[in-house]
């Protein structure tokens, strides 16, 4: 159960409470005689009453009330107890202090849901409500009707209603910005999280990232079997891209790259900048000549095109390790930046593997 439904529930338990002892209070009007209520009337009036009431609840907290716009159905709650209580005050006008009383502790409860003008329509319903009690009596006072005193308590009343009406109004203004910062607040934190996790310039994940994943990895692969493949990926002689074109030109060459590397991998694989021109690409669930065949692949793509507006060529090499079972993150880092060298030393532009001793041939290359 989520903690909106907890509160939600919470709040209804303390409103149930009220009705209760105020049923109780009318119960006792009741036996003290001062309600013109037969004993099958009390039981029709207070029966239906905790009957809805019961029905309203149930739909409530068994989360049936989710889809409605307001899960916590607080309007049709506080129009119920304000009906209820007029027909009480009409069956029992001795009762009035008690049920005015009644109908004032109604009103709190809108505060976590209505916006002002619920309140306002619920303040005028009470109003209505009081009003039609009060000229009842007019007709069936048993001599109590004193048009100076009804005069002077429906203002009293009215004013009250009216107070709870602007109070409900200020805690909908204060309601709405504490939920407005708070919305603010989980998009910050989002956004921090993802700088958290992201190299600025290219987009990719970062370092840091890149190592908590093979964490993850790793202890993947001893749980379940699930081999993983770590490529170094290092582009030749950038160096001289920098010194001919500019640095601006040269990360501009890096987020084309990037792009490239994204896009060529697959959802469940992760591309991370390791620092300055070296990118790691952690393909999952591949064995080695797979992978190798990828990394191939990838080559190509960038020798094939070119980057930036001042159309650089580019090259890459590539090392390609396979996660050996039992050993740690630098091991396999190691191998990988190992192989890297490998290929730099061989001439650049080429894929290393682990067990392949040339580069892997493309498939999109004639043998
Ligand atoms: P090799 O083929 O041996 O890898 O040669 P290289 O020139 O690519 O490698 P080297 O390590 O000699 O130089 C890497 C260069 O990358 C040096 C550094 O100025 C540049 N570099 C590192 N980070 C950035 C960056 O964020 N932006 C730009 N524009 N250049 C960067
Ligand atoms: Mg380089
Ligand atoms: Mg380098």
């Amino acid at each position: 159960m989520g903690q909106l439904r907890r509160d939600i529930i919470r709040r209804h338990g303390l409103a149930a409470s009220g009705a209760l002892v105020f049923s109780l209070l009318f119960l006792a009007g009741y036996y003290l005689q001062l309600t013109r209520l037969s004993g099958n009337q009390l039981v029709l009036l207070l029966g239906s009453f905790w009957l809805i009431q019961a029905g309203l609840l149930y739909w409530v907290c068994s989360g049936r009330a989710e889809r409605c716009k307001d899960p916590s159905l607080t309007v049709p709650f506080m129009l119920l107890s304000i009906s209820y209580f007029t027909i009480m005050l009409m069956s029992a006008p001795a009762l009035r202090p008690v049920l005015l009383l009644a109908y004032l502790t109604v009103m709190p409860f809108g505060v976590f849901r209505l916006t002002w003008k619920g309140y306002l329509g619920v303040g005028l319903f009470t109003m209505a409500c009081y009003t039609s009690a009060i000229l009842y009596f007019q007709f069936d006072s048993g001599g109590l009707w004193i048009p100076q005193l009804e005069a002077f308590l429906g203002i009293t009343f009215f004013a009250c209603i009216m107070a709870y009406t602007v109070m409900g109004r200020e805690f909908t203004i204060l309601r709405d910005a504490y939920r407005r910062k708070n919305r603010e607040l989980r998009r910050a934190m989002v956004r921090i999280e993802e700088l958290a996790v992201t190299d600025e310039l290219t987009g990719l994940f970062n370092r840091r990232y890149l190592l908590r994943t093979l964490e993850k990895q790793r202890a993947l692969a001893e749980r379940e079997g699930l081999p993983f493949v770590l490529a170094f990926v290092d582009i030749d002689h950038f160096k001289q891209i920098n010194d001919l074109h500019g640095h601006k030109v040269g990360d501009q060459v890096l987020a084309e790259l990037s792009a490239v590397l994204k896009m060529s991998i697959r959802e469940v694989d992760l591309a991370a900048r390791y620092g300055g021109e070296e990118f790691v690409l952690l393909l999952s669930g591949l064995a080695l000549a797979d992978a190798g065949q990828v990394l191939e692949r990838i080559r190509l793509q960038v020798m094939e095109r070119t980057f930036s507006q001042a159309q650089i060529p580019l090259t890459v090499s590539i090392g390609v390790a396979q996660y050996h079972p039992g050993e740690d993150a630098d091991e396999l880092l190691n191998r990988a930046d190992r192989l890297l060298y490998d290929a730099k030393r061989g001439g650049r532009n080429q894929v290393k593997t682990e067990t392949c001793r040339g580069p892997v041939r493309s498939l999109a290359e004639p043998s």
